[in-house]
């Protein structure tokens, strides 16, 4: 065995492992097939081989902020903004729930429009129709979260994107690390399920910092963890950096599951956008869960968060059907439950 198989083996049997290790693994190419499965392993003992669908709903572009990597952001003109109404929410969530889904994900750019009284209108009405609920709206005050809980939203994602605090400061122009962490932990003490992670290949980013993202994602206790590879996007202050890479995604994303072995890891957009079939080869490293887009074409469309999103051409049923056999072409099932986080480590 070599020092690396070692660690891989330790993750495994410890679910612990210290952020030189971490390094250690990240740097290292010899053994990736060995992490791969190994977290393949641990993703079968733990979570199953059941994956969970959450249907994807992006209600809205416009957005306040200014993220260095966003195709959103508030500075980029050539995006055409669009916000849904209300009902068309809805509809999308009576879509999703009719294609078989059991969760939906609300999520938009920080869209000042949808106040606490018009998005928890939206959340009730979803929770009516018997949906498990994810919203994905950005950095909110306690109040507003609280308010979102008792309207009946489950769960919430925040990615903190990165941990490394100067990173954070030059890449989100007047917000603040220290917030969004207030945020994330916030969500918690409400008791929301709570999803964060990073992008994976910013520019500056090492692999100590990477591995600092996974110690935080631990110490947080995270029921969910997203991660890609950071996708340059024209129109923002990135468009000529080098993009982040499917393999350290997916090693980051390995490590993730040996570190947090219960938890829900979706195989994530960005990886499939980098290869046709990565959100095959992320199942097969660590993910349990895929979130595809219900969001109908037009709008679908607008959200260009990085450009060459897998899936754009397809319908909404299009895409899930093309999903489901992809997922049972492994020998993967599709969970019929809400597929809640099933708590057996952590704090
Ligand atoms: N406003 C919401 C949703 C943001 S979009 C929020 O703040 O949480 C969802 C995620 O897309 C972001 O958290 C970010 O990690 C990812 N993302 C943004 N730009 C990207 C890019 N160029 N490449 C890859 N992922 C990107």
């Amino acid at each position: 065995m070599t020092e690396i198989t070692e660690l891989i083996e330790k993750a495994q049997t410890t679910h612990s492992l210290k952020k030189d290790e971490l390094v250690s693994v990240l740097n290292d190419n010899s053994a990736n097939d060995i992490l791969f499965k190994t977290a393949d392993i641990v993703r079968k003992k733990y979570v199953g081989d059941e994956v969970h669908l959450r249907g994807l709903i992006e209600f809205s572009n416009i957005c306040k902020c200014s993220c260095f990597y966003c195709g959103l952001r508030k500075d980029n003109p050539s995006v055409q903004r669009y916000r849904m109404t209300a009902e068309q929410i809805i509809e999308l969530a009576q879509n999703a729930k009719d294609y078989g889904y059991k969760t939906v994900v609300l999520q938009s750019g920080e869209d000042a429009f949808f106040d606490t009284k018009k998005l928890c209108k939206i959340i009730s009405s979803i929770k009516s129709l018997g949906l498990a609920l994810t919203l994905s709206a950005g950095e909110k005050t306690y109040e507003e979260y609280k308010a979102y809980k008792q309207a009946g939203a489950d769960r919430y994602l925040l990615r903190i994107e990165t941990t490394d605090k100067n990173l954070y400061a030059k890449l989100h122009p007047s917000m603040s690390f220290e917030n969004r962490v207030r945020c994330l932990k916030d969500l918690k003490t409400l008791g929301f399920e709570v999803g964060t992670g990073c992008l994976v290949g910013l520019p500056q980013q090492s692999d100590e910092s990477l591995a600092n993202d996974i110690l935080f994602f631990k110490e947080l206790d995270a029921d969910m963890i997203g991660l890609g590879p950071f996708i340059p996007c024209p129109n923002t202050p990135l468009e000529n950096e080098k993009g982040g890479t499917l393999i350290k995604a997916l090693k980051v994303m390995a490590l993730t599951r040996l570190l947090l072995p219960d938890i829900n890891i979706p195989a994530t957009t960005a990886m499939e956008t980098l290869q046709p079939n990565g959100r095959i080869l992320a199942l097969q490293s660590g993910a349990n869960v895929v979130m595809p887009d219900v969001t109908e074409q037009d709008c679908k469309q607008k959200y260009t968060i990085y450009p060459g999103k897998a899936g754009l051409n397809n319908t909404a049923l299009d895409y899930k059907n093309s999903i489901v056999k992809n997922i049972e072409s492994i020998g993967r099932t599709i969970s019929e439950g809400y597929g809640f986080h099933n708590k057996i480590f952590g704090k």
